[in-house]
Protein backbone atom coordinates (compact mmCIF):
# COMPACT_ATOMS: atom_id res chain seq x y z
CA UNK A 1 0.00 0.00 0.00
CA UNK A 2 1.11 3.28 -1.17
CA UNK A 3 0.50 7.04 -0.47
CA UNK A 4 0.41 9.65 -2.89
CA UNK A 5 0.16 13.56 -2.37
CA UNK A 6 2.01 16.75 -3.45
CA UNK A 7 2.31 17.38 0.59
CA UNK A 8 4.53 14.03 0.50
CA UNK A 9 6.73 15.09 -2.48
CA UNK A 10 7.66 18.50 -0.60
CA UNK A 11 11.26 19.20 -1.03
CA UNK A 12 10.97 19.98 3.00
CA UNK A 13 8.99 16.73 3.90
CA UNK A 14 11.43 14.84 2.20
CA UNK A 15 15.17 16.29 3.24
CA UNK A 16 13.79 16.09 6.80
CA UNK A 17 12.59 12.64 6.33
CA UNK A 18 16.22 11.52 4.35
CA UNK A 19 17.82 13.46 6.91
CA UNK A 20 17.19 10.84 9.40
CA UNK A 21 16.88 7.83 7.32
CA UNK A 22 20.70 8.44 5.86
CA UNK A 23 21.76 8.61 9.06
CA UNK A 24 20.46 5.04 9.57
CA UNK A 25 17.60 5.79 11.42
CA UNK A 26 14.22 5.68 10.74
CA UNK A 27 12.30 8.92 9.16
CA UNK A 28 8.33 8.26 9.37
CA UNK A 29 5.00 9.84 8.42
CA UNK A 30 2.45 9.53 10.90
CA UNK A 31 -1.12 10.01 12.13
CA UNK A 32 -3.58 12.60 10.55
CA UNK A 33 -1.24 12.88 7.58
CA UNK A 34 -1.20 8.89 6.68
CA UNK A 35 -4.74 8.84 7.11
CA UNK A 36 -6.09 11.18 5.33
CA UNK A 37 -3.78 10.31 2.21
CA UNK A 38 -5.25 6.86 2.35
CA UNK A 39 -8.67 8.17 2.36
CA UNK A 40 -8.20 10.53 -0.56
CA UNK A 41 -8.72 13.82 1.92
CA UNK A 42 -6.83 17.04 2.11
CA UNK A 43 -4.05 16.48 4.74
CA UNK A 44 -3.80 19.51 6.62
CA UNK A 45 -0.73 18.65 9.81
CA UNK A 46 1.93 16.72 8.63
CA UNK A 47 3.70 14.89 11.50
CA UNK A 48 7.20 12.63 11.43
CA UNK A 49 8.03 10.31 13.96
CA UNK A 50 11.63 8.58 14.42
CA UNK A 51 13.63 6.32 16.55
CA UNK A 52 16.03 8.93 16.84
CA UNK A 53 16.27 10.66 20.33
CA UNK A 54 15.38 14.71 20.00
CA UNK A 55 19.16 15.42 21.01
CA UNK A 56 20.17 13.54 17.61
CA UNK A 57 17.59 15.16 15.53
CA UNK A 58 18.46 18.15 16.60
CA UNK A 59 23.00 17.36 16.01
CA UNK A 60 21.32 15.80 12.51
CA UNK A 61 19.72 19.40 11.59
CA UNK A 62 22.06 21.25 12.77
CA UNK A 63 24.83 18.97 10.96
CA UNK A 64 22.67 19.78 7.31
CA UNK A 65 22.58 23.56 8.39
CA UNK A 66 19.27 23.70 8.93
CA UNK A 67 16.98 25.52 11.95
CA UNK A 68 16.54 23.57 15.13
CA UNK A 69 13.91 24.46 17.32
CA UNK A 70 12.84 22.38 20.66
CA UNK A 71 9.40 23.03 20.94
CA UNK A 72 8.62 20.17 22.97
CA UNK A 73 11.40 18.78 23.64
CA UNK A 74 10.52 17.13 27.52
CA UNK A 75 7.78 15.25 25.09
CA UNK A 76 10.73 14.12 22.48
CA UNK A 77 9.30 16.52 19.31
CA UNK A 78 11.53 19.09 18.08
CA UNK A 79 10.70 21.50 14.55
CA UNK A 80 13.11 21.43 11.96
CA UNK A 81 12.62 24.41 9.91
CA UNK A 82 13.20 23.95 5.71
CA UNK A 83 12.36 26.60 3.45
CA UNK A 84 10.86 28.65 6.08
CA UNK A 85 8.36 25.35 6.61
CA UNK A 86 7.94 24.26 10.29
CA UNK A 87 8.21 20.42 10.60
CA UNK A 88 7.87 18.37 13.41
CA UNK A 89 9.74 15.78 14.40
CA UNK A 90 8.40 13.55 17.75
CA UNK A 91 10.63 10.37 18.52
CA UNK A 92 9.26 7.26 19.11
CA UNK A 93 7.36 6.92 22.75
CA UNK A 94 6.07 4.50 24.97
CA UNK A 95 3.92 5.00 27.67
CA UNK A 96 5.81 4.32 31.39
CA UNK A 97 2.53 5.33 33.20
CA UNK A 98 -0.26 7.22 32.04
CA UNK A 99 -2.69 9.80 34.50
CA UNK A 100 -4.96 11.63 31.57
CA UNK A 101 -2.74 13.72 29.52
CA UNK A 102 0.45 13.96 31.69
CA UNK A 103 1.81 10.63 30.69
CA UNK A 104 4.95 10.00 31.89
CA UNK A 105 6.83 8.47 28.64
CA UNK A 106 9.84 7.31 27.57
CA UNK A 107 11.43 7.26 24.30
CA UNK A 108 11.77 4.02 22.25
CA UNK A 109 13.02 2.57 18.92
CA UNK A 110 10.75 0.57 18.19
CA UNK A 111 7.84 1.50 15.68
CA UNK A 112 5.00 -0.89 17.57
CA UNK A 113 5.58 0.82 20.75
CA UNK A 114 4.84 3.96 19.56
CA UNK A 115 1.71 3.17 17.27
CA UNK A 116 0.50 1.15 20.56
CA UNK A 117 0.16 4.39 22.56
CA UNK A 118 -2.21 6.40 19.49
CA UNK A 119 -5.64 6.25 20.57
CA UNK A 120 -7.37 4.70 17.10
CA UNK A 121 -5.69 2.21 14.58
CA UNK A 122 -6.76 4.21 11.71
CA UNK A 123 -4.61 6.87 13.19
CA UNK A 124 -1.49 4.86 14.03
CA UNK A 125 -0.44 4.24 10.04
CA UNK A 126 3.09 5.50 9.20
CA UNK A 127 4.53 5.93 5.89
CA UNK A 128 7.95 6.25 4.77
CA UNK A 129 9.66 9.21 2.12
CA UNK A 130 8.16 6.81 -1.08
CA UNK A 131 5.38 6.64 0.04
CA UNK A 132 4.91 2.94 1.44
CA UNK A 133 2.78 2.21 4.09
CA UNK A 134 3.77 0.85 7.22
CA UNK A 135 0.92 -0.70 9.86
CA UNK A 136 2.62 -2.09 12.89
CA UNK A 137 -0.88 -2.58 14.51
CA UNK A 138 -3.04 -4.32 11.52
CA UNK A 139 -4.96 -0.63 11.23
CA UNK A 140 -5.28 -0.39 7.53
CA UNK A 141 -8.07 -2.97 7.32
CA UNK A 142 -10.04 -1.24 9.64
CA UNK A 143 -9.19 2.08 7.42
CA UNK A 144 -10.57 0.85 4.43
CA UNK A 145 -13.46 -0.28 6.38
CA UNK A 146 -13.70 3.32 7.78
CA UNK A 147 -13.79 1.71 11.30
CA UNK A 148 -13.04 3.86 14.68
CA UNK A 149 -11.26 1.45 16.75
CA UNK A 150 -9.13 2.02 19.58
CA UNK A 151 -5.86 0.43 19.53
CA UNK A 152 -5.91 -2.21 22.33
CA UNK A 153 -8.76 -2.29 25.02
CA UNK A 154 -10.90 0.56 24.40
CA UNK A 155 -11.52 0.65 28.38
CA UNK A 156 -7.97 0.78 29.43
CA UNK A 157 -7.83 3.30 26.76
CA UNK A 158 -10.10 5.71 27.76
CA UNK A 159 -9.20 5.24 31.52
CA UNK A 160 -5.77 6.44 30.86
CA UNK A 161 -7.30 9.84 28.80
CA UNK A 162 -10.83 10.24 29.12
CA UNK A 163 -10.44 12.76 25.85
CA UNK A 164 -10.60 9.64 24.01
CA UNK A 165 -14.13 9.28 24.60
CA UNK A 166 -14.61 12.74 22.65
CA UNK A 167 -11.86 11.89 19.95
CA UNK A 168 -13.80 8.43 18.93
CA UNK A 169 -17.03 10.52 18.04
CA UNK A 170 -14.91 13.03 15.89
CA UNK A 171 -13.52 10.64 13.93
CA UNK A 172 -16.66 8.49 13.55
CA UNK A 173 -17.97 11.61 12.14
CA UNK A 174 -15.05 12.45 10.01
CA UNK A 175 -14.00 9.35 8.82
CA UNK A 176 -16.24 6.58 10.29
CA UNK A 177 -18.78 4.68 7.81
CA UNK A 178 -22.65 6.41 8.30
CA UNK A 179 -23.98 3.01 7.33
CA UNK A 180 -22.49 0.37 9.24
CA UNK A 181 -22.51 1.50 13.14
CA UNK A 182 -20.17 2.03 15.60
CA UNK A 183 -18.12 -0.33 17.40
CA UNK A 184 -19.99 -2.01 19.88
CA UNK A 185 -17.17 -2.48 22.42
CA UNK A 186 -16.05 1.07 22.09
CA UNK A 187 -19.51 2.41 22.65
CA UNK A 188 -19.51 0.45 25.73
CA UNK A 189 -16.51 1.54 27.07
CA UNK A 190 -17.75 5.29 26.05
CA UNK A 191 -21.21 4.61 28.16
CA UNK A 192 -19.46 3.03 30.97
CA UNK A 193 -16.78 5.79 31.59
CA UNK A 194 -18.80 8.83 30.21
CA UNK A 195 -18.50 10.83 33.68
CA UNK A 196 -14.65 10.63 33.35
CA UNK A 197 -14.98 13.25 30.84
CA UNK A 198 -15.84 15.87 34.39
CA UNK A 199 -12.16 15.56 34.61
CA UNK A 200 -11.36 16.81 31.53
CA UNK A 201 -10.33 20.58 31.06
CA UNK A 202 -12.97 22.70 29.01
CA UNK A 203 -10.10 23.83 26.72
CA UNK A 204 -9.68 20.57 25.31
CA UNK A 205 -13.78 19.46 25.54
CA UNK A 206 -13.90 22.36 23.45
CA UNK A 207 -11.25 21.94 21.44
CA UNK A 208 -13.01 18.11 20.44
CA UNK A 209 -16.56 19.64 20.34
CA UNK A 210 -15.25 22.45 17.84
CA UNK A 211 -13.93 19.41 15.20
CA UNK A 212 -16.67 17.06 15.72
CA UNK A 213 -19.31 19.85 15.26
CA UNK A 214 -17.30 20.78 12.14
CA UNK A 215 -17.82 17.63 10.67
CA UNK A 216 -20.03 17.07 7.72
CA UNK A 217 -22.09 15.22 9.18
CA UNK A 218 -22.12 15.21 13.07
CA UNK A 219 -25.33 13.96 14.07
CA UNK A 220 -24.99 10.28 14.08
CA UNK A 221 -22.14 11.04 16.54
CA UNK A 222 -23.80 13.59 18.75
CA UNK A 223 -26.77 11.29 19.05
CA UNK A 224 -24.27 8.15 19.79
CA UNK A 225 -22.87 10.55 22.91
CA UNK A 226 -26.32 11.33 23.99
CA UNK A 227 -26.99 7.63 23.96
CA UNK A 228 -24.23 6.61 25.89
CA UNK A 229 -24.63 9.30 28.17
CA UNK A 230 -21.58 11.35 26.95
CA UNK A 231 -23.35 14.21 25.81
CA UNK A 232 -25.15 14.71 29.50
CA UNK A 233 -21.73 15.67 30.95
CA UNK A 234 -20.02 17.30 28.28
CA UNK A 235 -22.91 19.80 27.40
CA UNK A 236 -25.79 18.90 30.41
CA UNK A 237 -29.22 19.98 28.95
CA UNK A 238 -28.73 19.66 25.34
CA UNK A 239 -30.76 18.04 23.24
CA UNK A 240 -29.45 16.37 19.42
CA UNK A 241 -32.82 16.39 17.71
CA UNK A 242 -32.90 19.19 15.56
CA UNK A 243 -28.75 18.58 14.29
CA UNK A 244 -30.11 15.88 11.97
CA UNK A 245 -32.58 18.45 10.10
CA UNK A 246 -30.39 21.27 10.10
CA UNK A 247 -27.48 19.18 8.77
CA UNK A 248 -30.27 18.13 6.26
CA UNK A 249 -31.16 22.24 5.65
CA UNK A 250 -27.61 23.76 5.60
CA UNK A 251 -26.20 22.92 1.69
CA UNK A 252 -25.27 24.57 0.08
CA UNK A 253 -23.88 26.47 2.83
CA UNK A 254 -20.50 25.41 4.92
CA UNK A 255 -20.75 23.18 7.64
CA UNK A 256 -20.48 25.77 10.85
CA UNK A 257 -19.76 24.35 14.51
CA UNK A 258 -21.11 27.35 16.18
CA UNK A 259 -24.53 27.19 13.99
CA UNK A 260 -24.93 22.86 15.02
CA UNK A 261 -23.72 24.06 18.65
CA UNK A 262 -27.07 26.72 18.77
CA UNK A 263 -28.97 23.13 17.66
CA UNK A 264 -28.30 21.25 20.68
CA UNK A 265 -30.26 24.15 22.83
CA UNK A 266 -29.50 23.71 26.72
CA UNK A 267 -28.29 25.92 29.18
CA UNK A 268 -25.28 28.40 27.85
CA UNK A 269 -21.93 26.19 26.72
CA UNK A 270 -19.99 29.63 26.93
CA UNK A 271 -17.99 28.51 29.98
CA UNK A 272 -18.45 24.88 30.03
CA UNK A 273 -16.36 24.78 25.85
CA UNK A 274 -14.38 27.94 26.69
CA UNK A 275 -15.72 29.81 24.37
CA UNK A 276 -14.14 32.89 22.78
CA UNK A 277 -16.18 36.63 23.74
CA UNK A 278 -17.25 36.44 19.55
CA UNK A 279 -18.18 33.11 19.58
CA UNK A 280 -20.65 33.82 22.88
CA UNK A 281 -21.86 36.85 21.50
CA UNK A 282 -22.73 34.93 17.82
CA UNK A 283 -24.41 31.86 19.91
CA UNK A 284 -26.06 34.44 22.29
CA UNK A 285 -27.70 35.89 18.87
CA UNK A 286 -28.71 32.36 17.00
CA UNK A 287 -30.45 31.49 20.48
CA UNK A 288 -32.37 34.42 21.02
CA UNK A 289 -33.32 34.51 17.10
CA UNK A 290 -34.61 31.13 17.34
CA UNK A 291 -36.85 31.54 19.94
CA UNK A 292 -37.76 35.15 18.67
CA UNK A 293 -40.91 36.13 16.30
CA UNK A 294 -38.64 38.40 14.13
CA UNK A 295 -38.89 37.52 10.70
CA UNK A 296 -35.79 37.48 7.87
CA UNK A 297 -35.68 41.14 7.09
CA UNK A 298 -35.36 42.13 10.11
CA UNK A 299 -32.75 39.18 11.11
CA UNK A 300 -30.72 40.64 8.31
CA UNK A 301 -31.24 44.26 9.14
CA UNK A 302 -30.36 43.57 12.97
CA UNK A 303 -27.61 40.59 12.61
CA UNK A 304 -26.37 40.82 9.27
CA UNK A 305 -27.54 38.23 6.20
CA UNK A 306 -25.02 35.64 7.18
CA UNK A 307 -26.55 35.36 11.41
CA UNK A 308 -29.85 36.25 9.97
CA UNK A 309 -29.61 33.00 7.37
CA UNK A 310 -28.14 30.95 9.98
CA UNK A 311 -31.28 31.70 12.53
CA UNK A 312 -34.07 30.98 10.14
CA UNK A 313 -32.01 27.15 9.68
CA UNK A 314 -31.84 26.84 13.15
CA UNK A 315 -35.63 27.57 13.30
CA UNK A 316 -36.73 25.55 10.33
CA UNK A 317 -34.54 22.60 11.91
CA UNK A 318 -36.23 22.60 15.11
CA UNK A 319 -39.85 23.03 13.64
CA UNK A 320 -38.92 20.72 10.79
CA UNK A 321 -40.19 23.08 8.36
CA UNK A 322 -38.75 24.03 4.99
CA UNK A 323 -37.06 27.52 4.50
CA UNK A 324 -39.45 30.06 4.40
CA UNK A 325 -40.34 30.48 0.65
CA UNK A 326 -39.31 34.19 -0.07
CA UNK A 327 -36.32 33.79 2.50
CA UNK A 328 -33.47 34.80 0.39
CA UNK A 329 -34.83 37.64 -0.98
CA UNK A 330 -36.02 39.38 2.18
CA UNK A 331 -32.35 39.02 3.87
CA UNK A 332 -31.00 40.01 0.83
CA UNK A 333 -33.46 43.08 1.59
CA UNK A 334 -32.53 43.55 5.14
CA UNK A 335 -28.81 42.88 5.12
CA UNK A 336 -28.17 46.63 2.51
CA UNK A 337 -31.76 48.60 4.35
CA UNK A 338 -30.09 51.47 6.18
CA UNK A 339 -32.81 53.26 8.46
CA UNK A 340 -33.32 57.01 7.32
CA UNK A 341 -33.15 58.86 10.86
CA UNK A 342 -30.83 59.61 13.35
CA UNK A 343 -31.04 61.12 16.83
CA UNK A 344 -30.54 64.47 15.33
CA UNK A 345 -33.72 64.46 13.33
CA UNK A 346 -35.87 64.38 16.44
CA UNK A 347 -33.66 66.82 18.44
CA UNK A 348 -34.39 69.56 20.05
CA UNK A 349 -37.71 68.86 20.25
CA UNK A 350 -36.89 65.11 22.56
CA UNK A 351 -34.07 64.58 24.64
CA UNK A 352 -32.64 61.88 26.32
CA UNK A 353 -34.06 58.50 27.30
CA UNK A 354 -37.57 60.10 25.31
CA UNK A 355 -35.57 60.30 22.47
CA UNK A 356 -33.83 57.03 22.16
CA UNK A 357 -37.39 55.41 22.91
CA UNK A 358 -39.06 57.59 19.83
CA UNK A 359 -36.13 56.51 18.14
CA UNK A 360 -36.65 52.95 18.68
CA UNK A 361 -40.57 52.95 18.31
CA UNK A 362 -39.85 54.87 14.41
CA UNK A 363 -37.00 51.93 13.70
CA UNK A 364 -39.50 49.12 14.68
CA UNK A 365 -42.03 51.05 12.75
CA UNK A 366 -39.75 51.06 9.36
CA UNK A 367 -38.79 47.66 9.71
CA UNK A 368 -42.79 46.63 9.98
CA UNK A 369 -42.92 48.56 6.89
CA UNK A 370 -40.57 46.50 5.44
CA UNK A 371 -37.88 49.01 5.12
CA UNK A 372 -40.29 51.25 3.13
CA UNK A 373 -41.23 54.00 5.32
CA UNK A 374 -39.26 57.10 4.28
CA UNK A 375 -37.61 60.04 6.27
CA UNK A 376 -40.39 62.30 5.95
CA UNK A 377 -43.23 59.29 6.14
CA UNK A 378 -41.64 58.75 9.29
CA UNK A 379 -41.37 62.50 10.61
CA UNK A 380 -44.64 62.92 10.04
P1 LIG B 1 -6.52 15.95 12.42
O1 LIG B 1 -6.35 15.85 10.94
O2 LIG B 1 -7.91 16.16 12.82
O3 LIG B 1 -5.53 16.89 13.08
P2 LIG B 1 -4.91 13.92 13.63
O4 LIG B 1 -4.94 12.43 13.51
O5 LIG B 1 -3.69 14.63 13.15
O6 LIG B 1 -6.20 14.47 12.94
P3 LIG B 1 -4.35 15.08 16.18
O7 LIG B 1 -5.28 15.40 17.29
O8 LIG B 1 -3.62 16.18 15.50
O9 LIG B 1 -5.20 14.24 15.14
O10 LIG B 1 -3.29 14.03 16.75
C1 LIG B 1 -2.21 13.53 16.00
C2 LIG B 1 -1.98 12.05 16.30
O11 LIG B 1 -1.55 11.91 17.66
C3 LIG B 1 -3.23 11.18 16.16
O12 LIG B 1 -3.36 10.70 14.83
C4 LIG B 1 -2.97 10.08 17.17
O13 LIG B 1 -2.15 9.09 16.60
C5 LIG B 1 -2.19 10.78 18.26
N1 LIG B 1 -3.01 11.29 19.38
C6 LIG B 1 -3.46 12.56 19.54
N2 LIG B 1 -4.16 12.70 20.67
C7 LIG B 1 -4.15 11.50 21.27
C8 LIG B 1 -4.69 11.01 22.50
N3 LIG B 1 -5.40 11.77 23.32
N4 LIG B 1 -4.46 9.70 22.79
C9 LIG B 1 -3.74 8.91 21.97
N5 LIG B 1 -3.22 9.31 20.80
C10 LIG B 1 -3.40 10.59 20.45
MG1 LIG C 1 -3.38 16.76 13.51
Amino acid sequence: MKIEGEWIEAEGVQQVLHLLTDAGHQGLLVGGCVRNALLHQPVADIDIATDAVPERVIALAKAAGLKVVPTGIEHGTVTIVVFGEPHEVTTFRRDVETHGRHATVAFSTRVEEDAARRDFTMNALYADAGGQVVDPLGGLPDLEARRVRFVGDACARIREDYLRILRFFRFHAWYGDPDAGMDAEALAACADNSAGTETLSRERIGHEMRRLLAAQDPAPSVAAMRATGVLGHVLPGADPRALAPLVHLEPPYAPDWLRRLAALGGPDPTDSLRLSRDEARKLAVLADGVGSMSGAGELAYRHGAELGRDILLLRAAVLEMPMPADWESAIARGAVAEFPLKAADLMPGLSGAELGARLKDLEARWVGSGFELSREQLLS
